[in-house]
């Protein structure tokens, strides 16, 4: 194999120039495995693939590498801020090991989208509300014994209670025996006497996951936790890239020896008896012997797939849902938080969603360099309907309608969607109730010669580190194929 793939590899100017996207016959192949979408999944299949001698080809919609891993420009947010992933964890083997591999340093990560400790206020029921006042508060709905820490972290509560996982075996959400988990969030947080004001509050205002508590299966909560848990034990060792998490994905590009495909959207998907050919936009094509899609369900139901995935699976593309997300970045032209004395971060249950002042600049650490009225849940999914200026416009005027500060204080410089984005479709998969059961062991099933991996398809892993290890399960699953 190494031998064919340095034949290919010393022809590979002529062979994987642009022309090659053309089918030049039944039997002939543009590359060993073509690759769709040049995430972190993608990418990291295609490493190994290569490593292993086989020629392959990726092909990306967009213009850069990274997928859900985008940094934002300076030029666009002064700082740049991530506008995807955003913390990796001490225990992300295969990103870090990236990292470490390809020169990307890892640093400390909370400034770069999340306020620092200490620096919230709780805007709720257009009452602004310092996290000591929150427990005694008359605006917090939280039911006796869940009514420390914060608006959302009374949910948590509840899951670490009733959590069945064992904390050993990051494999179990998928197993029969919790499966009688794979139920509503609401429906547990109703059980433990939540009212519906504190499960809209905890689970539906600005949500991490899902719209709502009825669109979530708390099995996938266990399983976060557990993952967080895991991910702690490893304290100090993650962060996010210095200079921003795109690094990562660039870097790995950048060693990626074989050819890319930019801008080329994937239209069709055709799999046959011998190989596969992929139709890009202006009838150019690529045929491999096997495919691998690393799309999201959300993006891979927008393409035509041949012959349709077997009944669950195809339901599973079709059903599978992505968590909402909308970004309004903004710099302070006025220290509005030294005006009122208050912290300049605010958690709210308004349509200015979680609203942070962000410190970015390294020279200077105490410094906002820019905010972000950073939108989950329903709330994502309304701004995302309103013409951008109008947005805008209502972001702003609830930001100075609940903190009079703010008023004039801000200029927007960026708006970032995941939801109104064809390839991507909202921020990460979510399992509503009973998805779990339903598709999470077809989701990663080959269809003939193509495969799949991304996020979603993960079984140990989530985020960033899930794609990495789907990426490199598809990997050796074809390379088996291929001898
Ligand atoms: C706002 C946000 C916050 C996050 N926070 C974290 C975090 O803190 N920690 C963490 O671990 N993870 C986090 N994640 C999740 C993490 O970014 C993803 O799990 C991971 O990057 C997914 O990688 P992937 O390769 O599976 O998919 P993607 O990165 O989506 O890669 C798929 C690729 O396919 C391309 N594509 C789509 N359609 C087509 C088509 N038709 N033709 C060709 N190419 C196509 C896309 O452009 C993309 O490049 C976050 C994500 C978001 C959006």
């Amino acid at each position: 194999m190494l031998k064919k793939s340095g034949v290919l590899l010393a022809a590979a100017p002529f062979y994987f120039g642009l022309n090659s996207c053309v089918n030049t016959g039944k039997n002939s192949f543009d590359a060993d495995v073509v690759i769709i979408g040049a995430g972190l999944s993608g990418l990291n299949a295609a490493l190994l693939l290569e490593e292993a001698g086989f020629t392959v080809k990726i092909v990306e919609a967009t213009d850069r590498f990274g997928g859900r891993v985008h940094t934002a420009k300076e030029e666009n947010v002064p700082g740049r801020p991530e506008l995807g992933a955003n913390g990796i964890g001490g225990g992300y083997a295969r990103l870090l090991n990236a990292a470490q591999k390809y020169g990307v340093e890892i640093g400390e990560y909370r400034p770069r989208t999340e306020p620092r400790k200490g620096e919230i206020l709780y805007a709720v029921n257009k009452n602004l509300i310092l996290p000591e006042q929150w427990e005694g508060h008359a605006a917090n709905p939280h039911p006796e014994g869940y009514r420390k820490g914060s608006p959302t972290s009374s949910a948590w509560s509840v899951y670490g209670k009733l959590n069945p996982l064992p904390k050993n075996d990051l494999t179990a959400w998928r197993t029969p025996e919790f499966h009688k988990w794979d139920r509503s969030v609401y429906d547990v947080l109703k059980e433990e006497g939540f009212s519906d004001e504190a499960i809209k509050l905890a689970v539906a205002t600005n949500s991490s996951y899902g719209v709502d508590g009825k669109s979530i299966s708390v099995l996938m909560y266990f399983q976060i936790l557990n993952f967080i848990v895991q991910q702690s034990a490893f304290n100090g060792q993650g962060g996010a890239a210095v200079g921003g998490n795109q690094r990562i994905p660039e870097a790995m590009g950048a060693a990626f020896k074989q050819d890319v495909l930019f801008e080329s959207p994937v239209k069709r998907i055709q799999g046959e008896i011998d190989g596969v050919t992929i139709g890009l936009k202006n009838d150019k094509k690529v045929r491999a012997r096997y495919a691998l899609c690393t799309l999201p369900a959300s993006a891979l139901r927008r393409i035509e797939m041949s012959p349709n995935p077997e009944g669950i699976q195809n339901n599973a593309f079709q059903e599978l849902s992505y968590t909402p997300c909308v970004q309004i970045h903004f710099v302070p032209i006025r220290k509005y938080w030294e005006e009122d004395g208050l912290p300049p971060s605010m958690w709210s249950d308004t349509l200015a969603g979680r609203f942070m002042a962000l410190k970015n600049d390294p020279q200077n650490p105490d410094r906002v360099t820019s905010c972000v009225a950073y939108l989950n849940s329903n709330v994502a999914l309304e701004i995302d309907k309103m013409d951008q200026k109008d947005a805008i416009a209502a972001v702003t005027k609830t930001l100075e309608e609940m903190r009079p500060s703010l008023k004039g204080a801000l200029k927007f410089t960026y708006y970032w969607t995941w939801v109104n984005n064809p390839y991507a479709g909202g921020a990460y998969a979510y399992w509503k109730p009973g998805q779990i059961t339903k598709f999470a062991d077809h989701m990663a099933k080959p269809n003939g010669r193509i495969h799949f991996a991304g996020e979603h398809t993960a079984i140990v892993n989530r985020g960033m580190e899930g794609a990495m290890e789907s990426g490199e399960r598809a990997a050796f699953e074809i390379m088996d194929l291929l001898g």
